[in-house]
C-alpha cells in the first residue's frame, strides 16, 4: 500500500499562513526540493512563481525563491496572475517547473502552494512523493551548491502583458466584444489586472468590481459569494447577458438589431424567450399559440408559460404557429412587446430566485410584419440554433458551480470534526470527494471540447447535448451531496451550499430535460 502523504493534498500543499506546513520555513524547504528535481538536465535551470493577492504571498514567495536559490537554481517571480497565466509563462519562458501561490476562494488567511511541470500541468504523483520525502527528510539539507552556483532571482515585469496577448490570442478571431458592456468582478483576487485589460482590448466597454486588492480583502464582500454587487454593477452599467436576445443577433434584419438588440445592451430593454407553453414543452413542434395575418401584421393569440424574465419583461422573442397545421414547417418567430394584449403573472419556484418566471397570455395582440425574426416559417430551425448556445451555456455555468461547491465543501470537512477526527478523514466522505472530482473533471473536459467545436464553427450537436446531459444532472448531484457533508448547516440559509441545491435542480428540466437529451443522442446514432 502506498504510504500516506503528509505535505501534499489533492491541490498541493495548503494550509492556514504561518501555522505548519504553510510557513516560510516548510516553504524555503519546497522550494529547495523543489529545484532539486527540477535539475534533470545539463544546463542553467529556472522556476517561475507566481501568486494571487493575499497578504502571505509575500512571505511564502520571498521563501520559495530562497530556498530555490539556495539548491543553485534561478527563480522568474512574475507576481499576482491567475493560474492558467503562471501556467501558460511556465511553459512559454521555458522554465523547469511552476509555482502558484494561491488559497483559491478560501479566506485571506488560508495559503496553499501547488507546483507545475515544465508542461504547465500539474506534477506526477512520484514527483510529489519525492519532494514530500525531501522536504520531510535530513538529506535535503546538504543539497547546496556554492559560489556561482547559486540561483538568482528576476522579476518578470511584463508579465501580465505576455499573458494577455496569449489569452486574446484563444478568442476566435470573427468574433469581437465590441459595443458590449462588460462587468466583472475580480474579488480582490489573482486576475485583477489581466481580466479587465482583455476584455478591453477585445473590444468591450468593462465596468470593474473588486479590483483594489490590499491583501486582506481577497474574495471579500465580492466575488463568487456576493453575486448582488455583480447584478447591481450589471443593471446600473448596463451590462447585458441572456438567452433571449442571441436570437435577434444572429437572425434578426438590421433594423431590429437597432430597435431590440442595441437597446438591450444598453440595459433600456429587458428581453424574454418565450416558447414553451402550458401544453408543450419538450415538443416544441405543438405549441399552439398562433399568429393569423392582418393588414401590416399578424394578429397573435395563446399564452407561454415558464418565461425566465417574463415579468420585467419589455419585449418578448416569442414562437408562434404560422399556418394552421403549424409543426416543423409552420412555426416562426415574432418580436412581441409589452402592451396591449400582453398579460404576465409571476410563478413562485424552488431556486433561481434571482430571475423571475412568468405565465404571459397573449390576446389579440396586434405585431407588425417588420417584426418577423429569421423567415416565415423557419422558427423551428431557429430554436434548434439557439438551444445550443443556451445548453452549453448551462454547461459552463454548472462545471463551475459544481467547483465552486466543491472547493468550500473540502475547506469544509477538513475543519469540520465529528468522533475526535476531521469528517474528511473518513472514508465515506473521502470516497464523495473522489467520485465529485472525477465527475467535475470529466464534465469539465467535455464542456470545453463541444465549446471549441462550437466557436469553431462546427457541427456540435452531439458534444453540447453530451455536455448538457452530463453536466445538469452532476451539478445537481455534487449541490446535494456537499450539502450532505454539511449536515445540518448544509440545510441553513446562512451556507450558500442550501442555495446551490436549489438552484442546481433547474439543470436537468431547463434548456430541454434530461430525457430530451438522451433522445437527441439516440437519433445522432440512428437509433
Ligand atoms: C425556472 C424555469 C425557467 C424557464 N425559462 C424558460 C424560458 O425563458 N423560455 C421558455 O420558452 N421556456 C422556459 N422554461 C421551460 C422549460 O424549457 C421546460 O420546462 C422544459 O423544456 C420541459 O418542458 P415541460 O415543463 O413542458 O415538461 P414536459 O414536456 O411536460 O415533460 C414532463 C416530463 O416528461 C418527460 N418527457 C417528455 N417527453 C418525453 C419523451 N419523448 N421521452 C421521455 N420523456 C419525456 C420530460 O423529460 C419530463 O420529465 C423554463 C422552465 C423553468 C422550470
Amino acid at each position: 500500500m502506498a504510504e500516506a502523504r503528509r505535505l501534499f493534498g489533492t491541490d498541493g500543499v495548503r494550509g492556514t499562513a504561518n501555522i505548519e506546513p504553510m510557513t516560510s520555513e516548510t516553504a524555503l524547504r519546497l522550494g529547495r526540493a523543489l529545484a532539486h528535481v527540477s535539475k534533470r538536465q545539463p544546463h542553467r535551470h529556472k522556476i517561475l512563481i507566481g501568486k494571487d493577492t493575499r497578504l502571505s504571498g509575500y512571505m511564502l514567495e520571498t521563501a520559495m525563491a530562497s530556498g530555490i536559490c539556495s539548491a543553485g537554481v534561478d527563480v522568474l517571480l512574475v507576481g499576482p496572475l491567475p493560474t492558467p497565466g503562471i501556467a501558460f509563462l511556465t511553459r512559454s519562458l521555458r522554465a523547469d517547473a511552476g509555482v502558484v501561490i494561491s488559497a483559491s476562494h478560501n479566506p485571506f488567511q488560508d495559503n496553499g502552494i501547488k507546483l507545475f511541470s515544465r508542461n504547465g500541468f500539474k506534477l506526477p504523483d512520484e514527483v510529489e512523493a519525492e519532494i514530500e520525502a525531501l522536504v520531510l527528510g535530513d538529506s535535503i539539507d546538504a543539497l547546496r551548491p556554492t559560489r556561482e552556483e547559486i540561483g538568482k532571482a528576476y522579476r518578470i515585469d511584463d508579465a501580465v502583458g505576455r499573458y494577455n496577448v496569449f489569452a486574446k490570442n484563444t478568442f476566435p478571431r470573427h468574433l469581437t466584444l465590441d459595443s458590449l458592456t462588460v462587468a466583472i468582478d475580480c474579488a480582490h483576487g489573482a486576475g485583477y489586472k489581466v481580466a479587465p485589460e482583455v476584455l478591453e482590448e477585445l473590444g468591450a466597454r468593462v465596468v470593474t468590481l473588486g479590483v483594489d486588492p490590499d491583501g486582506h480583502n481577497i474574495n471579500r464582500d465580492a466575488g463568487a459569494l456576493h453575486p448582488e454587487h455583480l447584478q447591481a454593477a450589471v443593471r446600473s452599467a448596463g451590462a447585458h447577458i441572456g438567452i433571449a436576445t442571441p436570437p435577434v443577433f444572429k437572425f434578426g434584419s438590421e433594423d431590429q438589431k437597432q430597435r431590440y438588440l442595441a437597446p438591450a445592451i444598453r440595459a433600456e430593454k429587458i428581453a424574454a424567450l418565450a416558447i414553451t407553453e402550458p401544453d408543450a414543452g419538450s415538443d416544441v413542434a405543438s405549441i399552439r399559440t398562433h399568429a393569423h395575418r392582418t393588414d401590416g401584421g399578424w394578429i397573435v393569440n395563446g399564452s407561454k408559460m415558464f418565461i425566465t424574465n417574463g415579468v420585467r419583461a419589455d419585449y418578448y422573442v416569442t414562437a408562434v404557429k404560422t399556418t394552421q397545421e403549424g409543426g416543423h414547417q409552420g412555426i416562426s418567430f415574432l418580436i412581441v412587446d409589452k402592451g396591449e394584449g400582453v398579460q404576465a403573472s409571476p410563478i413562485e419556484k424552488l431556486g433561481w430566485h434571482a430571475s423571475d418566471t412568468a405565465l404571459v397570455a397573449l390576446d389579440d395582440v396586434f405585431v407588425p410584419d417588420e417584426n418577423l425574426l429569421g423567415g416565415e416559417n423557419r422558427g423551428f430551425y431557429l430554436i434548434m440554433a439557439n438551444f445550443q448556445w443556451e445548453r452549453l451555456s448551462m454547461a459552463l455555468g454548472s462545471v463551475a458551480a459544481m467547483q465552486d461547491c466543491f472547493d468550500r465543501t473540502l475547506v469544509y470537512a477538513k475543519q469540520r470534526e465529528a468522533f475526535g477526527r476531521p469528517i474528511g478523514s473518513f472514508q465515506a466522505i473521502r470516497h464523495k470527494f473522489a467520485e465529485m472530482a472525477t465527475r467535475i473533471e470529466a464534465g469539465r473536459a467535455l464542456t470545453y471540447h463541444a465549446l471549441r467545436l462550437f466557436v469553431d464553427g462546427r457541427d456540435a450537436l452531439r458534444e453540447v447535448t453530451e455536455a448538457k446531459l452530463l453536466t445538469q444532472r452532476a451539478a445537481f448531484d455534487v449541490a446535494d451531496t456537499c450539502l450532505q457533508i454539511h449536515g445540518g448547516a448544509g440545510y441553513m440559509v446562512e451556507y450558500p451550499i442550501e442555495r446551490a441545491a436549489r438552484d442546481a435542480r433547474l439543470g436537468p428540466i431547463g434548456g430541454g430535460t434530461d430525457e430530451i437529451m438522451r433522445e437527441i443522442l439516440g437519433r445522432t446514432m440512428g437509433l
